[in-house]
């Protein structure tokens, strides 16, 4: 039997299958969760509905995190059609692509403000309307990157919305600790997906957390997939506030060894 056998659970990120919330998806499926997930707007529902269809889900809606009646609408489906829910994962960021290329010093307000809004806020929107309809022993999860903790070249913007992710995860845990509700984040070293194409020479950030990770490589989407699963399951049940790192062991380091 599955560790997650009769919970209901939600997947909100789904792009494509390159998307880690396509990892996660595979390995909650494995376990025997019943799924549901969002979509952004009608030229992505046709790339998500293939995909949710594969893995059974009983819950396909539209969600753009940014709309507060988007919002409301999509958790009051969740309601009427599961009545309760056993877990969340958010695997949702944005930032505009100009604003990553420029110097983070030169970040404009409108693209500081839209970066923390989707990247960090719409966490902390979703997990107050998921937590209405929770369970003690509920569990919710964020994806979150080691730039919120280090200044990584390029990731800029992106850079500071996690770290108000990753104190959102803190302090979400903190208020929803006594409903038996835990929160974490996942922090995922770099795996090639459409948000992650947004970030200036991807490629070079991937070749030096392979070089400078203890694994030697890069994480894979399925290792994400499957720590995660961990993380909303009851295997997990006395972990709440972490920020838990997946990353081939690439943070505990010194970083890239260089070409020697
Ligand atoms: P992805 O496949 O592009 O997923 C990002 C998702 O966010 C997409 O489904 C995107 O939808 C969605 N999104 C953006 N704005 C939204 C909005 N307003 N409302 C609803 N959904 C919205 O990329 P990913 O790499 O898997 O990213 C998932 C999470 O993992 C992100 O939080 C990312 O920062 C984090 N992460 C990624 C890496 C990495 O190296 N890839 C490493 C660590 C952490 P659209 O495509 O329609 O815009």
């Amino acid at each position: 039997m599955g560790v997650l056998e009769g919970k209901k659970g939600l997947i909100l990120g789904i792009a494509n299958n390159k998307s880690i919330a396509w990892g996660v998806t595979k390995s909650c499926h494995r376990e025997g969760a019943e799924l549901g997930f969002n979509y952004l707007g009608d030229a992505l529902e046709k790339r998500v509905r293939p995909l949710a269809e594969s893995v059974n889900a009983t819950l396909v809606e539209p969600l753009d995190v940014s709309d507060d009646a988007q919002l409301d609408a999509f958790f009051a489906a969740v309601e009427a059609k599961w009545g309760q829910l056993d877990f969340m994962v958010h695997s949702i960021a944005y930032a505009d692509k100009n604003a990553l290329k420029q110097p983070f010093s030169q970040t404009s307000r409108q693209a500081f403000q839209q970066a923390l809004d989707i990247s960090a806020y719409s966490f902390v929107a979703c997990a107050q309307r998921a937590a209405r309809i929770m369970s003690p022993g509920g569990a919710m999860l964020t994806m979150t990157y080691l730039g919120a903790v280090r200044s990584v070249p390029n990731y800029n913007v992106m850079g500071v919305a996690k770290a108000a992710l990753e104190a959102s995860t803190r302090y979400l845990a903190y208020d929803l600790g006594e409903h038996g509700i835990r929160v974490n984040a996942l922090s995922a070293g770099p795996i090639r997906t459409l948000a992650a194409s947004g970030i200036g020479d991807f490629r070079t950030l991937m070749t030096k957390a392979a070089r400078g990770s203890f694994l030697k490589r890069n994480v894979t989407q399925d290792e994400v997939g499957n720590a995660a699963c961990y993380l909303v399951s009851d295997w997990a049940s006395g972990v709440t506030g972490e920020v838990h790192y997946v990353d081939t062991g690439f943070n505990v380091g010194v970083g890239d060894p260089g070409e020697s």
